[in-house]
């Protein structure tokens, strides 16, 4: 076993008899690791909030009104990680919602990503010609109020991916050109090992498809649901994993041994990270949590800008500050712990990879190029080039 890479005290500082106590249960270690018990017991109400922490009256009315639109849920692993006395805890901010959630205004979007458009089957996002997103559920572990598919979860609005496979699986099998599916939130590691099975088996039965991974957060909010069975069939269906961190704090020791249950199973770890005001939009938060993740055998993927969803104004920086920050980290530290920042283009467009510029002149052949400290070198193109 290694040692937790990072373990702020806060970061404990509720106890698990306390949350136990808020839900009408006794602590049980055996109970609280089992992934089953965690999601029976997440919690939901405001009366359980105001158990658990010192609300601001932002929050509280949040708590009150948000649920109608976007549920709130949180398993007792992350609620033990929230700061109770701090509005402020970058745990906290993604989770609890506040009043500002309220707020809509006239640049946020429902469908932030126009993943609407490219769904030639329910459930199915098809946009560039040879990869497919395929959304398992409607459900997630807690819910992230940042989440750019919150119009799709948490509200019953899609049938879960069982229901609806003969449909996509007959379009995988007519569309030849895609080679690469990325199963996606809800989130697909809620699914039973015997449906997730199927399901894996029934894409792998498609020749021309090469590549799956599933994109989950499960690994943060409930790493109990990492077991050996689960790290079996993953390895069995050569899946590659996106895990989603935020920040540094939710990298515990659970978390630690869910990773490095999956990378002893040979399953291949990349994270992505939503950029987001108060979270982690600072070098050092970023810096931890990319370090932290690295230790855990886990390379960040994408850095994403915060897609404008309706009513998450508050939770969004400039583009800007994004670059200033991305601009920090390549060059400053090791190359696998700088993600590439992206801009998921609103409308349709995609994903747009964003940086400072470095390549400041090209021509007759000359490219003038930016290093990471900023000085200016030239390269020459081989005279024969093409
Ligand atoms: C992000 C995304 C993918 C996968 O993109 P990669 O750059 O290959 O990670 C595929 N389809 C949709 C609709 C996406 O949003």
């Amino acid at each position: 076993m290694i040692k937790s890479p990072v373990l702020d005290p806060l970061a404990t500082s509720i106890q698990r008899a306390e949350i136990c106590q808020i839900l009408g249960e006794t602590y049980n270690q055996e109970r609280w690791n089992d992934w089953r018990w965690q999601m029976r017991h997440r919690l939901t109400k405001l009366e359980q909030f105001q158990q658990l922490l010192q609300l601001t009256p932002a929050e509280e009315r949040g708590l009150l009104i948000a649920p109608e639109k976007f549920a709130v849920a949180i398993t007792p692993h992350f609620a033990s990680l929230l700061d109770p006395k701090d509005p402020l805890c970058p745990l906290r901010l993604q989770v609890i919602p506040r009043e500002e959630e309220l707020i809509v205004s006239s640049t946020d979007l429902v469908d932030p990503c126009g993943e609407d458009r490219d769904t030639p089957v329910p459930g199915l996002v098809h946009r560039y010609p040879d990869r497919v997103l395929l959304l398992a559920l409607d459900t997630c572990a807690a819910y992230c109020r940042y989440c750019t598919r919150s119009r799709l979860v948490s509200q019953g609005e899609m049938q879960p991916v069982m229901r609806r496979l003969d449909a996509i699986v007959a379009y995988l099998e007519e569309h030849t050109e895609v080679r690469d599916v990325l199963i996606s939130g809800g989130d697909p590691l809620l699914m039973s090992d015997e449906p997730l099975d199927n399901l894996l088996r029934r894409l792998r039965g498609i020749p021309h498809l090469e590549f799956i991974r599933i994109g989950s957060r499960v690994p943060s909010f409930l790493p109990q649901r990492i077991t050996p069975e689960l790290v079996a069939l993953l390895r069995k269906h050569r899946v590659w994993l996106s895990l989603h961190f935020c920040h540094v704090r939710e990298l515990t020791p659970e978390v630690a041994q869910a990773c490095d249950r999956l990378a002893d199973g040979g399953i291949p770890l990349g994270s992505q990270t939503v950029l987001l005001k108060g979270v982690n939009d600072s070098e050092e938060a970023l810096k931890n949590l990319f370090h932290g993740l690295l230790k855990l055998r886990v390379r960040p993927y994408y850095l994403y800008q915060c897609d404008p969803v309706v009513g998450t104004a508050h939770l969004r920086t400039s583009v800007q500050t994004g670059i200033n920050l991305i601009s920090k980290l390549r060059g400053h530290t090791t190359g696998y712990a700088v993600p590439t920042y992206v801009i998921d283009a609103p409308g349709g467009g995609g994903k747009v990879p964003i940086q400072a510029e470095t390549l400041l002149a090209y021509e007759n052949g000359k490219a003038t190029v930016r290093n990471w400290i900023g000085k200016t070198y030239t390269y020459v193109d081989p005279i024969e080039a093409d």
